[in-house]
């Protein structure tokens, strides 16, 4: 037995768990306060994984949120390197991997997302990475530098990222998207067609509808084959074909989860005293009217607040305006609301000067704007998706 049961434990020290653990302690919880992680490295950013931090490697540290001491001086304790494969809701209990056990009277998920795999045979050879941690990074980097030839499997964020970096390093870089277009799941025709020209312009091969069917190498990836029957050479194969939330652990615990741990405009899950946040999250929202699951630091800072502020008895209901940024070369996207289910798109500004934003609506309110290097389109349209889709649908 570890702790004593009169604190708070969170399993995930990401960025939510993170803010979570400040935020309690600005707002006065004095008890025990341990957060318990499956990575060995304290809480840190993860949107560099695939911008700068990959382009010029520095040490990890310079990615951590806090220093050790900001920790040790507000006296949140760590369990580094050990996952927690199972949970006791009921008799409020977690397991360790490195054997202890540990009571809680707050129990909370910030358990994030994992990098989703493909069905694909050569899917597991030497090659071929992904990024969703530091130590993927490690791992990518060398390979990177050795590499002359990258297929990047995936035309969203991460992948487009990824290709801006090893483009920019004179590298030969293939893209193969299975949509029609790339970042198809997250912006409309016209922001996919500027970043498909503006990647294509400084040389990236960008293959639409193109279905990966196997990954080709007898010791490490050499190739991929496509459905099409074409094959590509290549030294290097990195996989960004998203995300899926890490929910298994509270499934398996009894919580209600679609794909998602599902928790209310408080961060609650169905199981009085435990919580849910950040990426590993789904939610109703009220401004779009239906169950969301978002993958941004906005999210994971803000929800993270909500459970700080109901776990201290001083619930505020969150009910967010979501928003999201992607570098890739010298060019800056934020995306404020959700596009889904958008009716009408304008372009305003003209996408040849890189500087221009698209707005998309939905029976005439305004839901999204992607802002492309224009900070200020991208603070204003906050303001006003928010007046906009305030009250859209009552709770569910
Ligand atoms: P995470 O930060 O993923 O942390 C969850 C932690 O819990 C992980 O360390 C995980 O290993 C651990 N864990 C899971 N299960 C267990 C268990 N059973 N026991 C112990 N530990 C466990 N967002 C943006 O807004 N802008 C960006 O530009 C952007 N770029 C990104 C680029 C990359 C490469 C990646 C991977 C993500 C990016 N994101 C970006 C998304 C953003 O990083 C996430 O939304 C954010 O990190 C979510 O925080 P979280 O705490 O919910 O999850």
């Amino acid at each position: 037995m570890g702790d004593k049961g009169d604190g708070i434990v969170v399993i995930g020290a990401g960025q939510a768990g993170a803010q979570l653990a400040m935020s309690l302690r600005q707002g006065g919880h004095a008890g025990s306060l341990r957060l318990i992680c499956d990575e060995p490295y304290l809480p840190y950013q993860r949107p560099p994984l695939s911008k700068k931090f990959l382009a010029e490697y520095r040490d990890p540290d310079a990615l951590f949120l806090r220093p050790e001491s900001f920790w040790r001086d507000h006296d949140v304790k760590f369990d580094l390197g050990a996952a927690a494969p199972a949970v006791d809701v009921k008799a409020r209990r977690v397991a360790l991997t490195n054997g202890q056990e540990i009571a809680f009277d707050t129990l909370v998920f910030a358990t994030g997302t994992s990098a989703r795999t493909l069905p694909v045979a050569g899917v597991n050879l030497p090659g071929v990475y992904s990024v969703r941690r530091i130590d993927d990074v490690v791992q990518l980097r060398p390979a990177l530098n050795a590499a002359q030839r990258v297929v990047i499997v995936g035309g969203g964020y991460i992948g487009l990222e990824v290709a801006a970096v090893a483009r920019s390093e004179g590298r030969t870089v293939t893209v193969l998207e299975a949509e029609d277009r790339v970042l198809k799941r997250v912006t409309g025709p016209s922001t996919s067609a500027f970043y498909d020209r503006t990647h294509r312009e400084r040389g990236v091969d960008i293959r639409l509808g193109a279905r990966l069917v196997a990954i080709a190498g007898d010791t490490s990836a050499s190739g991929v084959r496509l459905q099409s029957g074409e094959q590509l050479p290549a030294d290097l194969v990195l996989v960004a074909a998203g995300a899926r939330a890490n929910d298994d652990l509270a499934k398996v615990s009894g919580l209600a989860c679609q794909d998602g741990i599902v928790v209310d405009e408080h961060a609650r899950t169905d199981v009085p005293g435990v919580y849910a946040i950040g990426d590993c999250t789904r939610f109703f929202s009220r401004r779009y009217g239906r169950k969301v699951r978002l993958e941004s630091v906005q999210n994971a800072i803000d929800q993270a607040k909500a459970a700080a502020a109901a776990i201290l008895g001083k619930p505020q209901a969150y009910d967010p305006v979501p928003w999201f940024w992607s570098d890739q070369y010298e060019i800056k996207l934020q995306i404020a609301g959700l596009t889904d289910g958008y009716e009408s798109e304008t372009v305003v500004g003209d996408p040849a000067s890189a500087r221009f934003s698209v707005e998309y609506r939905q029976a005439g309110r305004l839901i999204a704007v992607d802002a492309v290097n224009d900070g200020r389109a991208h603070m204003m349209s906050r303001r006003r998706i928010a007046e906009e889709t305030a009250e859209i649908a009552p709770a569910v």
